[in-house]
C-alpha cells in the first residue's frame, strides 16, 4: 500500500479523498494556489505545498509544480481527484515517468475515452447502444446540414475534448446549423483549446443514466447500480439520485451488464461511469468518464462501498475487496448540489461564508470543505457542499432532504439551497415525472 499519497485538487473532493487516505493509514500531501492557502484540506494534510498563483491554469493545472511538489514531500502516488488533470493523459504518463503511481486508469484508457469520438466508436464496436449522429468530426456547414437531413432535427452539436456542458449548441432546423455549429466550435476552441466537433439526434425526452463501474486488475469488474442525473442546468448536474425511478429491475440489470462487458471488452482498471441518455425503454452511450466522479457518495451510501478506498487499493496493486453478488443496494439516496451561484440565473456567487450550519442526523452526510468565514474565491469551479440523503424509500428520502435542507443555513453568498428547497416539494420531482430538460423548463415557475 502507498505510503503517501498527493492530492492534486481542491475544495470539498480534496477532503473526501484525505478522509480515505486517513482511514487508510496513508500520509497526505495537500497542494494549493496561494489564494487557498486556508482551504479545508491543507489544514487536515499532514503537510502542504504552494503550487503557484490563483488561476488554476499556474496551479492546479501546473503539471511541473505538482510533480516537484509530490518528488520534495517523497509522495509514492497522485490522486488527481476529478476535474483539473484526473482525464490529462500526459499527466498521468508524466507521473508514471516521475516513479508515482497516478490513482487513474492506464493513459490509453484517459485517451480513448477522453476522445468523445473515438469513446463511442468504440463502444458502439463492443455492441453497445450510442446516440446516432455523425461518426466522426464535423468538418462544413454543407457536411452538418447533409448529416442533419440524415438523422433529422433537431441535432446537438458536441466537442469531441468536452466536459462540464460546455461546447454544446443546438439547431432545431436548417436555418440554425451554421451558428450552432460555428457557436460549438468557438466555444469548444475556447474551453478545450480544440474546436473539433461532432454531432447527435438531440433526444427530446430523456433521462441521464450512469453505472458506477469498479474493476481491479486481476479482470474483476463489478457495478454499483445506476445513478439518475436528470436534474440538470445548463447540461449540468445538480441533483443525483439513485436507484432511478425511470427503471424497472430488468431495465437495471440490462444497463449494467452492458457496462460490465464495455469494461471488460475495454481492459480497463480503476474506477469509472459510463454514462447513457435513456429514453422509450432504450439506452444510448453518451460517454465513459474515467475517473472518480462528483456523485460518487450517492453509490457510496446506497451499497455501504467505499468507492475512494477501493480506487486507492486497485491502485496500489490490490484486489477488489467484493464480487458483484456481495453488493447489496439499500434503500434510496439522494444528493443535492449546493453551488456558490445564484439559484435563479446560475451566475458564480464568490464570497464570505458569514454563517454557517450543516444539517446532520441519521442517514444525513455532508461533504464539504466549508467552515464559518470562509472566503470562495471566484477562480474555481462553485461546488461548496454536496448533502446526500438516505432512506429506506424514496419518499421518506424526500422528506428527510426537506427538513435537511430546511436546516442548511449558508449566509453571505448566494446559492443553490433555496432552489433545492422548492424542488424536493415539486409534484413532478416528487412523482418521478421529469427528464433532463425539466429544470430547464420549469425554473420560471418554481
Ligand atoms: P459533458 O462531458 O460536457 O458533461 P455529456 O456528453 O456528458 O457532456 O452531456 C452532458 C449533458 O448534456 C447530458 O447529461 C445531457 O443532459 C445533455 N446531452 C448530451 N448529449 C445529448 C443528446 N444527444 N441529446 C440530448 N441531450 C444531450
Amino acid at each position: 500500500m502507498f505510503r503517501k499519497i498527493l492530492i492534486a485538487n481542491r475544495g470539498e473532493i480534496a477532503v473526501r479523498i484525505l478522509r480515505a487516505c486517513k482511514m487508510m493509514g496513508i500520509k497526505t500531501v495537500a497542494v494549493h494556489s496561494v489564494i487557498d492557502e486556508a482551504l479545508m484540506h491543507v489544514r487536515l494534510a499532514d503537510e502542504s505545498v504552494c503550487i503557484g498563483p490563483d488561476k488554476a491554469a499556474d496551479s492546479y493545472l501546473n503539471i511541473a509544480s505538482i510533480l516537484s511538489a509530490a518528488e520534495l514531500t517523497g509522495c509514492d502516488a497522485i490522486h488527481p481527484g476529478v476535474g483539473f488533470l484526473s482525464e490529462n493523459e500526459k499527466f498521468a504518463k508524466m507521473v508514471a515517468g516521475h516513479g508515482i503511481k497516478f490513482i487513474g486508469p492506464d493513459p490509453r484508457h484517459l485517451a480513448e475515452m477522453g476522445d468523445k469520438i473515438l469513446a463511442k466508436k468504440t463502444m458502439a464496436s463492443y455492441g453497445v447502444p450510442v446516440v446516432k449522429g455523425s461518426n466522426g468530426n464535423v468538418q462544413s456547414i454543407d457536411e452538418a446540414m447533409d448529416i442533419a437531413e440524415e438523422i433529422g432535427y433537431p441535432i446537438l452539436f458536441k466537442a469531441a475534448s468536452g466536459g462540464g456542458g460546455k461546447g454544446m449548441k443546438v439547431a432545431n432546423s436548417t436555418s440554425e446549423i451554421e451558428s450552432a455549429f460555428k457557436l460549438a466550435k468557438a466555444e469548444s476552441k475556447s474551453s478545450f483549446n480544440d474546436d473539433t466537433v461532432y454531432m447527435e439526434r438531440y433526444l427530446q425526452n430523456p433521462r441521464h443514466i450512469e453505472v458506477q463501474i469498479i474493476s481491479d486488475a486481476f479482470g474483476n469488474v463489478i457495478h454499483l447500480g445506476e445513478r439518475d442525473c436528470s436534474i440538470q442546468r445548463n447540461h449540468q448536474k445538480i441533483i443525483e439520485e439513485a436507484p432511478s425511478t425511470a427503471l424497472s429491475h430488468d431495465q437495471r440489470k440490462v444497463i449494467g451488464e452492458i457496462a460490465i462487458n464495455a469494461v471488460k471488452r475495454l481492459g480497463y482498471v480503476g474506477v469509472g461511469t459510463l454514462e447513457f441518455l435513456y429514453e422509450n425503454n432504450e439506452f444510448f452511450f453518451m460517454e465513459m468518464n474515467t475517473r472518480l466522479q462528483v456523485e460518487h457518495g450517492v453509490s457510496e451510501e446506497l451499497t455501504g462501498i467505499d468507492i475512494v478506498k477501493e480506487q486507492i487499493r486497485i491502485a496500489s496493486g490490490e484486489r477488489l475487496s467484493f464480487s458483484q453478488s456481495d453488493v447489496q443496494f439499500s434503500g434510496h439516496v439522494i444528493e443535492f448540489r449546493i453551488n456558490a451561484e445564484s439559484p435563479d440565473t446560475f451566475l458564480p456567487s464568490p464570497g464570505k461564508v458569514d454563517e454557517l450550519f450543516f444539517p446532520g442526523g441519521n442517514g444525513i452526510r455532508i461533504d464539504s470543505h466549508l467552515y464559518r468565514d470562509y472566503t470562495v474565491p471566484p477562480f474555481y469551479d462553485s461546488l461548496i457542499a454536496k448533502i446526500i440523503v438516505h432512506a429506506d424509500n424514496r419518499a421518506d428520502c424526500l422528506s428527510k432532504a426537506m427538513g435537511a435542507l430546511d436546516e442548511l443555513v449558508i449566509d453571505g453568498i448566494l446559492n443553490t439551497t433555496d432552489l433545492h428547497k422548492k424542488l424536493v416539494r415539486n409534484n413532478d420531482i416528487i412523482l418521478g415525472n421529469f427528464n433532463i430538460h425539466w429544470l430547464e423548463k420549469n425554473l420560471g415557475g418554481l
